[in-house]
């Protein structure tokens, strides 16, 4: 069990805020799963960074009349400062606009042609006589002619999934200004996804028997059902990585194939920020990494046919190019635990519609941990969840506050009080302390088993279970009357309390890192839980870039069960949580569809 773990998380397209839709799709449980693995003592990269390539941002940079790199730095910080506030610890959060990844993506393109997995043809594509230009991508939308919706974009349809010939879209018009397109031929590379059809299947095969069934039926499902063919994956733009070809330099790489390309590129510059050029391979190239792909519904066929045929198809040629005297094939995704929508009042989140809950306007008012909690008590493993307002507030109070932050804070508070700010002396324990040990104590059994397998929302619900029992079990022995009659029984049940609160806080701590920080202060512990995030200025030949990165300064390995000694000091306790007013439901609901992102 000892095996890294790389958690690649998906690149957010620096087009848009980050909504509350995209952290419980993504972005939260890659991080649950990383923290949890790091508490294990495993060797965790958690990597990615802002998709600065593409059409839609050079649409919305042709909007604003500025330029696509303005446009993708501009939210690139305001990734960086989400991702910061809520405590998300990436290895590296760094961006495809660097000269490392230009490179690799050449170096993968340069090994899938060398291995004959390429091929190039002519296609029809829009054209604009207009602007004398191809309007690739999101520079075309229309009707989908899979499920009649109006407004599919050329490549994609946002309403059935399903990813498009953009030479069949019906009735085209051109984001631009309206006008109709007409076909024109233009060449390209193909991904010989054909010919990487068998092998794509095998791998799908092998894990089969732990996938999500939604994930299997949009990659094994849809390959069984209609065959792979080949697709494009260079574009008529100049926003982009250049085709590294002779005569291919006004030709982009398509901005999904490079883009996926970035969990292994962001590997290598990790590596080379760290001053430890190889340090990639300890999770590109060992036959036992786990490799876990975190990304929404709409992203599985990138993720679990795409880029596993990039992946098998450049082969031992990737090491080659770059110069590796014992070249390896690349390191295959190991799970693709895709989540699937989260809604909003019963509707679609819609940002440009300002139906959303925006991260870093909710923590302008709210803490991260209370966000935490309620994204992944309704994290959408199986199924679209819904964020309700209401029922915002009331697992906040009901849950966060009323079972686990007053149990905390009226067990440190009474010790801290009673018995000179130490860890009370229990004395001999007896049978109902012992059984709440052991129950708690199992708990890492079963929380872990949970989170082996990414059931991240069932994770925290037995971790809660577990805060329950605690409550009940100081019901029953209520050392807060004991203490005036009998002082050793109230004592021991603190004592108990607290060893189990210890526990506790451990199996909590990948969800709620801020406040499990707090109270193992609050305990006494000096050794911190987590390590710490910053951000720096990177220069390379395309200029400066910004990256996030986190330091787990030897916080690791904490995933036992309490160890707590009796006389250790406490230091005195303060609320973990804050009880929200009923009010907010409604002041929260009235700014929905008003607030300006
Ligand atoms: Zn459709």
């Amino acid at each position: 069990m000892s095996d890294p773990v790389l958690v690649a998380v998906a690149w957010p397209y620096a087009n848009a805020e980050i909504h509350v839709g995209n952290l419980t799709g993504s972005y939260l449980p890659a991080d649950i799963f990383a923290r949890y693995n790091r508490m294990r003592g495993r060797q965790v990269l958690m990597v990615s960074g802002s998709d600065a390539h593409g059409t839609p941002i050079m649409v919305r940079a042709d909007a604003e009349k500025t330029t696509p790199l303005a446009v993708y730095q501009r939210f690139h910080q305001s990734f960086l400062e989400t991702f910061q506030k809520l405590g998300l610890t990436y290895d590296l959060f760094t961006s495809t606009h660097t000269k490392n990844h230009f490179e690799v993506s050449q170096q993968i393109f340069l090994a899938l042609k060398q291995n004959g997995n390429l091929y190039p043809d002519q296609e029809l594509q829009w054209f604009s006589t207009a602007q004398n230009r191809f309007l690739p991508d999101r520079y075309v939308e229309g009707t989908c002619y899979i499920c009649g919706f109006t407004n599919a974009r050329s490549d994609q349809c946002d309403n059935c999934g399903n990813l498009l010939d953009p030479s069949k879209l019906i009735d085209p018009r051109s984001k631009i200004d309206g006008s109709r397109p007409e076909l024109r031929e233009t060449e390209h590379y193909y991904l010989d996804l054909a010919k990487l059809q068998t092998k794509v299947q095998d791998f799908l095969k092998l894990r089969e028997s732990y996938w999500r069934p939604n994930v299997l039926r949009q990659s094994l499902g849809q390959i069984e059902a209609e065959g792979l063919r080949g697709r494009p994956i260079t574009r008529d733009l100049e926003w982009g990585i250049p085709v590294p070809l002779e005569g291919w330099e006004d030709k982009c790489l398509y901005v999904w194939f490079e883009a996926v390309i970035g969990y292994l590129s962001a590997a290598i510059e990790w590596g080379s920020l760290k001053g430890q050029p190889d340090a990639w391979k300890t999770w590109w190239h060992t036959n036992d990494v786990r490799a876990y792909y975190f990304i929404g519904k709409d992203n599985i066929p990138f993720h679990a046919i795409i880029w596993p045929a990039q992946l098998i198809g450049a082969g031992t040629a990737f090491d080659e190019l770059r110069g590796e005297p014992n070249p390896k094939p690349l390191a295959m995704p190991y799970d693709v635990p895709a989540n699937e929508f989260m809604n909003l009042e019963g509707q679609k989140i819609s940002g440009s519609r300002n139906w959303a809950v925006f991260a870093l306007d909710f923590m302008s008012r709210y803490d991260p941990d209370p966000l935490r909690y309620y994204l992944t008590a309704n994290m959408p493993e199986t199924r679209d969840s819904d964020w309700d307002w209401e029922e915002f507030y009331h697992r906040n109070n009901d849950e966060l506050v009323a079972t686990w932050g007053n149990l905390v804070n009226r067990v440190l508070t009474f010790a801290y009080k009673n018995f000179d700010g130490k860890v009370p002396n229990p004395g001999k324990l007896e049978e109902e302390d012992l059984e709440l040990m052991r129950q708690v104590d199992d708990g890492f059994r079963t929380v872990a088993g949970e989170l082996e397998s990414v059931r991240l929302r069932s994770a925290l619900s037995e971790a809660m279970r577990l805060a329950t029992e605690v409550n009940r079990y100081l019901d029953i022995t209520a050392p807060w009357s004991a203490i005036k009659t009998d002082r050793d029984a109230a004592a021991r049940s603190i004592f108990t309390a607290i060893h189990a609160i210890d526990s506790l806080k451990i199996l909590l701590a990948s969800f709620l890192p801020h406040t499990c920080e707090r109270l193992h202060t609050f305990l006494g512990y000096h050794r911190p839980l987590f390590g710490k995030q910053s951000t720096s200025q990177v220069g390379d030949a395309l200029g400066t870039h910004t990256v996030l990165t986190y330091d787990t300064d030897g916080a690791s390995g904490f995933w036992m069960p309490s160890q707590i000694e009796p006389g250790r000091a406490l230091v005195q306790p303060e609320p973990l949580f804050k009880k929200l007013e009923p009010k907010i439901i409604e002041e929260e609901r009235a700014r929905l569809g008003e607030f300006k992102g």
